[in-house]
């Protein structure tokens, strides 16, 4: 018990030594290089627990802890760290540790530096991935530094963050633990990335990345790392990509330094051929032994490459091969691809949402159009194709969510179908094909590898709150940049008006504070936009209780949005309500977004409504959709009203601009968000709102498209909501046009 090396612990070891060190012991005995080190195992810090007699004051702490309740939840989490790292650490281990350190030094002739890393562990729980929440220190320097930081890392099992996670997905804080791994820090000369195999298409290419120096400079975007592109089967290297590599990260004296290089060794190319081939050998060494291509974190120090770390390169979704279907069967309707992926099915006409319960799991749900009742049956479908909407409709919006592939404005899928029939649907290329498309090869999977970390945040829009969980955890998003509420609204046994008028506004307030809970604790902590009601009167007219709604000859024109809200005040108070008493509950990752603004006084007026019930304006996000050319072009007077943030509604703002209604098929065709007068008003948006500190960002349909995010990536916006099938693509634009403005800084400097 206390100390383990390296090479004595693998996988078998997992709940003793935690997911981190386990993994790393594990390659090591594979006969892969990894850095030298040793780890503090899980008992010692139950040890510690014990003999410091902290355990029964910290899990009384903890038990005492409402984790919802934030301030109580922070306070006890410093409380119990601070007991942690103050205490006295039992003299046997310190002993075994200070000689462990010795050792590692004695080994290299000099005193060390090493990372002093969290590896926390479950037992019986050896997939409990929480192993990456706890803290990591680089550079420790010395015995005292390497004991303290071993604290630290215990400590660091009682993050906030960590407390409230355990908590959420019903681990006992009793059951975790936590080791400690202290490893060599490698003084690359030489370092970088590889894809075992290729990670958009799953082919046995390796692909490396690689710069001089530490790999600090790839990950912090600095420098265009060379690409290096090598074919496990014919075993040639096909691509060599040399990038401009203007500066080197070293360390020095324990800190990390840049060097600026010379344009002859910033073109030089990083890895011999013999490198390329040591380095793909590992790595294939790596992917057979767990069966799943790796990412792979290399350096090279004194011409010997390591492995610092390898993670399996997770999948996003496997995505249909729709170049098969194509090919395959007559072509029966096209429409407009709304929500990617391909299924076959039963057709099941649906034209009364009365009829729904007719679609069972796997079919083919066709229908005018699709509203927010339909969303149980839209859950069951193999894939939806609608007569009606474009690319912003109701079916579009929310398929994408829930994942299912849509073709939707097919004018006449409910005529040219029939009940019963058997048909593929491809949502990526908006066509709906006879028959079922056997003989399908096996999906290419797509990957993605660790989060890429992003300086624009990209979030997600949502609508569905009993999708959130899902979309929080496949997409990884910085948060919700647009919450629609009034698909949730819509979909409700009756009109909220006939609620207030029956007499229960509270049981509305409740519907609403538990709908709006599910996406606000599935994001916690980060933040949720939520945009008060904007639904045009012809939708909420479906509703039961929705016969006294007006008839307007054009809603999109008319009274919805928050001018409606300021009118029919019932509704918003009882939506700020509802916010309020998720407030009380510790959620401050709340923000308020005003749809449809036109002038200051709306802003003024909303804001008074919030603070008469209750809201904490000043302390959480408050902010309005600029999707009117009014906002756009007046926004200095409003922001003098005082608000956090602007988002750019760019289906509205592109619809009011150009005077294209967005569901009308007739002019879908001048619809264009990349019209100069579009554009014009969202670059004087961007940039006035950055002279006075307001945070923008976009949630309409052009925020999935990369070509106009990069566009918005320069103009400076601060974050970007995309649908959730786009994030991760949106992210990796967002990702590169960043790479290019610090480039291009860098050159002029
Ligand atoms: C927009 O107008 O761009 C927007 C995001 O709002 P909605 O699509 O809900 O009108
Ligand atoms: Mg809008």
């Amino acid at each position: 018990m206390g100390i383990l090396w390296l090479e004595e612990v693998d996988k078998d070891d997992i709940s003793i030594v935690g997911g981190k060190a386990a993994n790393l012991g594990e390659l090591m005995r594979l006969g892969v290089p990894v850095p030298d080190g040793f780890v503090v195992d899980a008992k010692s810090f139950r040890q510690f627990m014990e003999v410091s007699g902290l355990k029964d004051e910290i899990y009384h702490i903890l038990r005492n802890t409402k984790v919802e309740d934030l301030e109580k939840l922070n306070e006890s989490s410093e409380k119990i760290r601070n007991l942690i790292v103050s205490a006295k650490m039992p003299e046997e281990l310190e002993k075994e540790i200070r000689t462990a350190y010795r050792q590692l030094c004695k080994d290299y002739g000099r005193e060390v530096y090493v990372a002093v890393r969290s590896s926390a562990t479950a037992e019986d729980l050896p997939n409990a991935s929480f192993a990456g929440q706890q803290d990591t220190y680089l550079n420790i320097y010395g015995e005292d530094s390497v004991v303290e930081k071993v604290k630290a890392c215990w400590a660091s099992l009682f993050t906030p963050r960590a407390i409230y996670y355990r908590v959420q997905k019903g681990f006992r804080h009793e059951d975790v633990s936590i080791a400690v791994l202290v490893q060599k820090m490698v003084d690359s000369e030489k370092s970088g990335v590889m894809f075992t195999s290729h990670p958009t298409t799953g082919e046995k290419k390796s692909i490396i990345e690689a710069v001089f120096g530490l790999g600090e400079a790839i990950v912090g975007g600095l420098v265009i790392p060379d690409t290096y592109v090598y074919d496990r089967i014919s075993k040639k290297l096909l691509e060599i990509k040399i990038g401009e590599k203007k500066l080197m990260i070293t360390r020095k004296d324990g800190k990390n330094v840049k060097i600026e290089l010379d344009p002859k060794k910033a073109n030089e190319r990083v890895l011999s051929d013999e490198e390329i081939k040591k380095l793909v050998e590992v790595g294939e060494a790596i992917e057979n032994h767990y069966g799943t291509p790796q990412d792979v974190e290399w350096a090279i120090e004194n011409n010997k490459v390591f492995v610092v770390q390898s993670r399996p390169i997770t999948t996003i979704k496997p995505k249909e091969k729709t170049e098969e279907v194509a090919t395959a069967g007559k072509i029966l309707v096209r429409g407009i691809g709304a929500s990617p992926g391909v299924a076959s099915g039963r057709v099941r006409i649906i034209f009364d949402v009365k009829d729904i319960s007719k679609v069972e799991k796997g079919d083919i749900l066709v229908t005018t159009m699709t509203t927010p009742d339909m969303v149980p049956a839209m859950e069951r479908a193999a894939a939806i194709v609608t007569d009606e909407g474009g690319i912003t409709c109701h079916a579009a919006i929310v398929s994408r969510e829930l994942g299912v592939p849509a073709v939707v404005g097919t004018k006449n899928a409910t005529k040219v179908l029939n009940e019963n029939m058997i048909v593929t649907v491809d949502g990526e290329r908006g066509i709906v094909y006879a028959g079922r498309v056997e003989g399908r090869k096996e999906e290419p999977k797509i990957f993605t590898t660790a989060p890429i970390i992003t300086a624009t945040e990209v979030k997600v829009n949502l609508s569905v709150p009993d999708a959130a969980e899902k979309v929080a955890r496949e997409t990884n998003a910085d948060g919700v940049g647009l919450f629609r509420i009034e698909h949730m609204v819509l979909g409700l046994e009756k009109h909220p008006m006939k609620f207030i008028k029956d007499g229960e506004i509270e049981k509305y307030v409740d519907i609403l504070y538990k709908e709006i809970r599910k996406v606000v604790k599935a994001f916690y902590p980060k933040p949720v936009w939520i945009r008060t009601i904007d639904a045009p009167t012809d939708e909420f007219r479906a509703m039961v209780g929705g016969e006294e709604e007006p008839v307007e000859a054009n809603p999109m024109l008319g009274y919805r949005g928050i001018r409606r809200d300021l009118i029919e005040v019932e509704h918003l108070r009882a939506e700020f309500r509802a916010i309020k008493k998720l407030i009380d509950e510790g959620f401050m990752n709340i923000g308020v977004m005003l749809p449809l603004v036109i002038s200051p006084e709306e802003v003024r007026r909303a804001k008074q409504i919030a603070i008469e019930e209750g809201l904490p304006i000043d302390k959480i996000d408050f902010g309005i959709m600029v999707e009117i050319p009014a906002a756009a072009l007046i926004i200095e007077d409003i922001i003098k009203e005082g608000i956090d943030f602007v988002s750019l509604g760019t289906n509205d703002l592109t619809q009011y601009t150009l005077a294209v209604d967005r569901n009308n098929e007739l002019v879908a065709h001048l619809y264009n968000e990349f019209h100069p007068a579009v554009m014009k008003l969202i670059e004087r948006t961007i940039k006035i709102c950055k002279e006075h500190g307001v945070k923008t960002s976009v949630c309409g349909q052009a925020g999935s498209n990369p070509e106009f995010v990069a566009k918005l990536v320069e103009m400076g916006i601060d974050s970007v909501s995309a649908n959730p099938d786009a994030v991760h693509r949106i992210r990796e634009t967002v990702a590169r046009v960043e790479r290019k403005i610090m480039l291009e800084k860098l050159r002029k400097i």
